[in-house]
């Protein structure tokens, strides 16, 4: 495991960490991540920064408003939604629909570590 990421508590996020990291000279597009490697959280706990909105690329970005996107996690249903504040609509594309993807595939990696770390202390 990378040192860097040795102090973290949750094991399940210190190794995903270090496999991202590693992967992503190898290919892994960095908006494929589950886990951030600038704020060393899982993506679904971050994504509401302002260093998580792309123009370029659209993430968090409405086109028709040029404003940046809010994102809402629900942890307990697992739902993310993607929504202008302006126009109060969803940006289309690929990009939304990778965020959403992404934060759910992080929220359900957090929880299977979770589960994990408990089976350990048991
Ligand atoms: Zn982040
Ligand atoms: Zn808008």
């Amino acid at each position: 495991m990378d040192p860097a990421y040795a102090g973290l508590r949750d094991r399940a996020l210190a190794q995903t960490l270090t496999a991202e990291d590693a992967a992503e000279p190898n290919g892994l597009d960095p908006l494929e991540r589950l886990t951030c490697r600038t704020h060393r959280r899982w993506v679904h706990e971050c994504i509401a920064s302002p260093q998580h909105v792309f123009v370029v690329t659209g993430h968090r970005w409405c086109r028709d408003c040029s404003t940046a996107a809010n994102v809402a996690v629900d942890q307990l249903t697992w739902h993310v939604s993607v929504s202008c504040p302006r126009c109060g609509r969803s940006p289309e594309g690929a990009a939304t629909r990778q965020i959403v993807r992404t934060c759910r595939a992080s929220m359900a990696a957090a929880a299977q570590g979770r589960i994990e770390a408990d089976a350990d202390a048991a």
